[in-house]
């Protein structure tokens, strides 16, 4: 089922040629290197670190020799401390491939994989990744999130070539690694949400095969946290697929639309906050998507206790602020550079009194169908908390250093992180917003 949507993706993705996922691949890891990546005569240069070396890495490097493939000297970083996603990382990496005259080909999760995907993209040439944990889904994907001159941006490069994803490897991981996927991939629910509303409401059409790779398979992949925890590779197999099939969907969709929606900026403004930066290894991404991800299905279920048919568009309309009123409002939540780049996004999906009537219109005349569809699409707050904690992902803001109160601040900071269209700003553009976030965080919310 999955591997044919896979072929599917691959067909239409426009970076990756060959993604291999399931059990027991490693062995003939070497065979689908050469015959994907290595076939200008070019070597391979494999990068990992101590722990991927023995995961997976010393399996591919004797696969690849039984290919015949031509390898250089491996690049093995030492397995602890551990790889920051420095830019200084993959200007080593690119200066090594270059020196050698070869491809790259990481070995890892997260970090190994965006080192050698910059390094490559800069270079101009393709790379080849073999995962090692289903930490998140980045793998497929394009761009590399990347520590430059102390900020944290997502520099831009192609996705790899070749993808092998030896679900027993994955099985084999710490646990964390699965459970900080399994929070990653559970962002698919309230992210599909949020693209329901902006297709819905004219803004961001749906792209057909895009949501399919994304949305089709994520129930099932989530099904089975507590078999994930205890590392049972049957379970793996739906949550790596799922994380492949993530990233080819942002390929297939040219944007992260597919992959992420608000719960996605809570992540990234505590990540800018270096939220959990200093433990060792560092807060994931995965773990900060899961208390994002929880916040913003919570605040779906406030937003459809109201009934978006019966509002009053007039009145609506009537109260609609200025952008002037907007700026000032943004200047007053955000800080920093943050400032500016809330007045850039956000004036991206600011609309007039008039767009507004157009906008909203939309969405209340065509509520009748909108509803059902974002009541398939979510699942109560309470049953995915259950199900990540399960998984051994975080549940309570406390499990990633937070307070409910700086989750609750961080809404208004979410809403106005980017410009993609989300249900933070429908709940704001119809008066909602500030009632509904109190209302979360009253007694009988999630967290109170
Ligand atoms: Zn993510």
């Amino acid at each position: 089922m999955s591997n044919e949507q896979i072929d599917r993706a691959v067909a239409k993705a426009k970076d990756t040629d060959v993604v291999e996922v399931g059990r027991g691949l490693l062995p003939d890891s070497g065979r689908v290197i050469a015959d994907g990546l290595l076939r200008q005569g070019k070597p391979a240069m494999l990068v990992a670190d101590g722990n991927t070396w023995d995961a997976a890495g010393a399996a591919v490097e004797r696969s690849s020799r039984e290919a015949g493939a031509d390898l250089v000297e491996p690049l093995i970083y030492p397995a602890k401390p551990t790889l920051y996603a420095a830019y200084e990382r993959a200007e080593e990496v690119r200066d090594r491939l270059r020196e050698t005259g070869s491809l790259g080909v990481a070995i890892g999760s997260g970090t190994l994989n965006d080192i050698v995907k910059l390094a490559s993209g800069e270079l101009d040439q393709p790379y080849a990744v073999v995962g090692t944990a289903a930490s998140m889904d980045g793998y497929s994907g394009f761009g590399a999130p990347m520590t430059r001159d102390g900020i944290k941006i997502t520099m831009p490069c192609p996705a790899p070539k070749v993808v092998v994803f030896d679900v027993e490897v994955a099985a084999g991981a710490p646990t964390a690694m699965a459970a900080s996927g399994y929070g990653d991939l559970s962002a698919k629910i309230p992210a599909g949400a949020d693209w329901i509303l902006a297709d819905a409401a004219g803004v961001d059409p749906i792209d057909p095969l895009a949501w399919e790779l994304v949305q089709s398979g994520v129930r099932e992949a989530l099904s089975r946290p507590a078999e994930l925890a205890a590392g049972v590779p049957d379970a793996f197999e739906g949550l790596c697929s799922g994380l492949v099939l993530s990233g080819l969907a942002m390929q297939v969709a040219q944007g992260t639309r597919p992959a992420s929606g608000a719960e996605h900026y809570f992540s990234h403004l505590w990540e800018l906050d270096h939220l959990g930066a200093d433990q060792d290894p560092p807060l994931s991404h995965g773990f900060k998507v899961a208390i994002g991800t929880l916040a913003m299905t919570a605040f779906y279920e406030a937003f459809l206790r109201r009934d978006l048919s019966r509002v009053d568009l007039d009145a609506v309309v009537d109260r609609w602020p200025s952008w002037e009123q907007v700026a000032a409002d943004i200047n007053a939540t955000m800080t920093g550079p943050l400032i500016q780049k809330g007045l850039n996004e956000t004036k991206e999906k600011y609309v007039d009194a008039a767009g507004l009537r157009v906008r909203l219109g939309r969405l209340r005349d065509a509520w009748s169908d909108i509803r059902p569809r974002l009541d398939q699409q979510l699942m109560p707050a309470r049953e995915l908390q259950r199900m990540l904690g399960e998984a051994g992902a975080p549940t309570r803001p406390e499990d990633i250093g937070l307070t409910a109160d700086d989750v609750r601040q961080t809404f208004p900071r979410a809403m106005y992180y980017r410009s993609r269209y989300t249900v933070l700003d429908v709940a704001r553009e119809l008066g909602w917003f500030d009632e509904i976030v109190t209302e979360m965080f009253a007694p009988g919310g999630l967290w109170s």
